[in-house]
């Protein structure tokens, strides 16, 4: 058995992947439906674009 992101044989600890950083890349690629993820950013997804602007009727 081949692990389905890099083709390299699995490791019994992350089947069927063969390393942490293949199964956090098939774990992205199920949360975005994306295949390229960067692996090793570390990008807290908490940015809110519809953040309530509260600057009308402020005076600067
Ligand atoms: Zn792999």
């Amino acid at each position: 058995m081949a692990c389905p992101i890099c083709n390299r044989p699995t490791d019994k600890a992350y089947r069927p992947f063969c390393s942490r950083r293949c199964a956090d890349v098939d774990l992205g690629k199920w949360l975005t439906g994306s295949y390229t993820i960067p692996v090793g950013r570390d990008d807290a997804e908490d940015d809110d674009p519809d953040l309530p602007q509260d600057d009308d009727g402020k005076l600067h």
